[in-house]
């Protein structure tokens, strides 16, 4: 029976473990942490019972996930809950730009700019399944869809800024900003278009849904189908030389090729290890949970019920401050997220106490702390927050690689969106995922299609890895 070893329990990592399982590989998955989960997992932090995302909390891109939408995903106790509002980015003249699950919901808030949202948008996800197919693969490669994947690819080959040029007004303006400000770069660069379209494009088909209980239940249900296989997992396993592994026939690694590049050492050939070792990450998420006794007093009523909240102000200064802080300055305003997942997801809560998650964009390694500049943007849009706090946990960006080192300087993507790194992670190759070490590949969000929940890297990499089985293959 063929083996394999999957180093990491990131929802790459399981969702490699689940694809290899169920094609008959006896996969053993080992992760460092006593938790299995990576980027997927929940906790109680503050007051017993309250559950909190310690890293993903909204899920798009993993409600549009082929492989995961292939599970039969309620049986293995993964429900998606979508709350009335997906997004809403909240303006200082107490007004907010709402995004909706339903285009037209959405085009209606948005004034003049409604009938281009409506047209955009409606095109992107006239046939969004046969999209992913395409945008979730690595680019060296011919589309299945090549007129609907050039349309979405000249879109996203645009920078942000570019972009935000068809909206007339402010509100739709913003609205756009705060969702591209998510490819953590800067926004006049090319390419800062394509997280913003797939995000938008994704929640407009399936929402910007949440995990019942907690993005713990994506990780539990990977494990459920995986254990359903025969796959097996040791948590609190840190691998740190692939010489220290027993015999395997296929190792799949779900970690940064800066990590890869120490564990697999001299077998890895020099210009693969090179390129590993110039991949290189971007900015830092600062994180603070809390725990508060009510809901946040949004000055925007309809704030109230999103999902998610973008606190940047106007897309000007959400422009400058990813900017500044891609130029490695901690901006007075950084851009903010917010989750409000208990809203869809009432079970998270403790009577009137909510868990609330926020993060700050702030410079790669960031050693300040970020936690007054985050409280102070809440403050600006919801007066009077401060008092309804009862506890926080904060994550600066080196707690953050220190909970998960995939996590570099606080960089929760995997790497850098840079033009380059957009489009050929982790290197120029045919096979982005294949080490060059017969029988070895990457398979975190390093790899294509990159960051989020949606474990597409770990099957693309477990689907070359059972493709190239007794073939020698060269890097
Ligand atoms: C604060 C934050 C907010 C986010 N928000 C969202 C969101 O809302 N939606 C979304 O889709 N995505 C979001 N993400 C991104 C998402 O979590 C990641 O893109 C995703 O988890 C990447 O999955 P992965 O499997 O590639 O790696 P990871 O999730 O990083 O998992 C890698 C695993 O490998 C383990 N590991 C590393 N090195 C070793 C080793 N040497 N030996 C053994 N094990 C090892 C780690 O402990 C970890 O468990 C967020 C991330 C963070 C941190």
């Amino acid at each position: 029976m063929t083996s394999a070893i999957v180093v990491g329990s990131g929802p790459n990592g399981l969702a490699a473990a689940v694809h290899l399982a169920r094609a008959g590989v006896e996969v053993t998955v080992l992760e460092a942490a006593e938790t299995i989960g990576g980027g997927t997992r929940s906790a109680e932090m503050i007051v017993p019972g309250l559950v909190h995302d310690q890293c993903s909390a909204v899920h798009p891109v993993a409600a549009a996930s082929p492989f995961l939408r292939s599970l039969d995903l309620e049986r293995l106790g993964l429900r998606w809950r979508a709350p009335l509002v997906d997004c809403a980015h909240p303006l200082d003249d107490g007004s907010a730009s709402l995004l909706y699950q339903s285009i037209d919901d959405t085009a209606d808030g948005l004034g003049r700019d409604g009938a281009r949202w409506r047209g955009l948008f409606g095109a992107l996800t006239s046939d969004l399944d046969s999209l992913f197919e395409d945008i979730t693969q690595p680019l060296l490669r011919l589309p299945r869809h090549p007129v609907l994947t050039a349309r979405f690819g000249a879109a996203a080959m645009t920078p942000a800024t570019v972009m935000g040029r068809l909206w007339r007004d402010e509100p739709a303006r913003a609205l756009w900003a705060g969702v591209a400000a998510h490819a953590f770069w800067r926004l006049d660069r090319a390419m800062t278009s394509a997280v913003g379209l797939m995000i938008l494009a994704a929640g407009h088909q399936y929402g910007w849904v949440v995990a019942e209980g907690g993005s713990q239940a994506i990780a539990n249900a990977l494990v459920a189908e995986l254990t359903a296989h025969g796959g097996r997992i040791e948590t609190g396993v840190r691998v740190r030389s692939a010489a220290d592994l027993p015999p395997t026939d296929l190792l799949l690694l779900d970690v940064s090729p800066l990590i890869a590049a120490g564990i697999l050492g001299d077998r890895l050939p020099p210009r693969v290890a090179r390129a590993y070792r110039r991949f290189h990450h971007g900015p830092g998420a600062f994180k603070v949970d809390f725990a508060i006794e009510g809901d946040v007093p949004w000055r925007a009523p309809a704030a109230a019920d999103a999902g998610t909240v973008h606190l940047g102000g106007d897309a000007a200064e959400v422009i400058a401050s990813e900017l500044a802080v891609h130029r490695g300055q901690m901006p007075e305003r950084p851009f903010v997220l917010v989750g409000q997942q208990y809203r869809a997801d009432p079970g998270r809560s403790v009577g009137s106490v909510h868990p609330l998650w926020t993060y700050a964009h702030v410079p790669h390694g960031y050693a300040g702390d970020a936690t007054a500049a985050i409280v102070a943007q809440i403050e600006r849009f919801a007066p009077g927050f401060s008092e309804q706090v009862v506890g926080t946990a904060v994550r600066s960006t080196t707690e953050m690689s220190v909970y998960n080192p995939n996590f570099i300087g606080g960089d929760i993507l995997g790497g850098a969106s840079s033009p380059l790194q957009l489009l050929f992670r982790p290197r120029l190759a045919r096979d982005p995922y294949f080490t060059g070490i017969p029988g070895t590949y990457l398979c975190s969000a390093s790899t294509p299609p990159g960051a989020g929940a949606h474990g597409l890297c770990g099957v693309n990499a477990a689907t070359r890895a059972l493709a190239a089985l007794g073939t020698p293959r060269s890097a």
